[in-house]
């Protein structure tokens, strides 16, 4: 991990002009220009998916110039990620539980079930005909991407052999910031 160039810090991320900063530092460097305090909020929370397995999800709160950042993103990599976004006046509060609470929708549904063949291999089925997700770099691949479904990652083969067994079928894409939310006209 990075080292931040202002306190030593081993988890600098954010780059800042030309340095690297933890997210405390630059936090504090924000407040100094924006004149905005951030208020405290806890370090992670753990939430239960649709199917009761506890997701570890770390928060995180970032002040930029245009508004506050807050996401809430699983230890794991190809994890469950949420995030939302308020204004610099927003109530950092209502922003936290704003986001728990989207965090707690997207972790509702899973969308893939796995199954197995009678020789015991197996083979992932999409549970209620749809699917959402992240669409996330796979280094594997290089020229098409993996998609973060359920808090796990599928390779976009993967996804392709699901969706043969809807051959014929319609299918619809629709591509979401990460800051919106998904949502479906009806719950299944
Ligand atoms: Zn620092």
């Amino acid at each position: 991990m990075a080292e931040c160039q202002l306190c030593g810090n081993t988890d600098a991320y954010i780059h800042f002009g030309t340095e690297l900063l933890c997210l405390d530092c630059f936090n504090e460097k924000m407040v100094k220009k924006l004149g905005v305090r951030v208020t405290s909020y806890p370090e992670g929370v753990m939430i239960r998916d649709g199917q009761g397995k506890v997701h570890r999800l770390r928060l995180r709160k970032r002040l930029d110039p245009i508004g506050f950042i807050m996401e809430a993103k699983a230890e794991e990599t190809d994890g469950y990620e949420f995030v939302v976004h308020g204004a610099l006046d927003v109530d950092q509060e209502e922003l936290f539980l704003q986001l728990i609470a989207k965090a707690e929708r997207g972790m509702a549904e899973l969308y893939v079930d796995q199954g197995h063949f009678p020789n015991g291999q197996s083979y992932n089925t999409m549970k209620n005909d749809r699917l959402a997700g992240r669409i996330a770099y796979d280094p594997d691949e290089d020229v098409v991407p993996k998609l973060v479904v359920d808090g796990k990652s599928y390779t976009w083969n993967e996804i392709g052999k699901m969706l043969m067994a809807y051959e014929g079928f319609q299918i619809k894409l629709e591509t979401l910031d990460s800051s919106d939310e998904i949502k479906w006209q009806d719950k299944r």
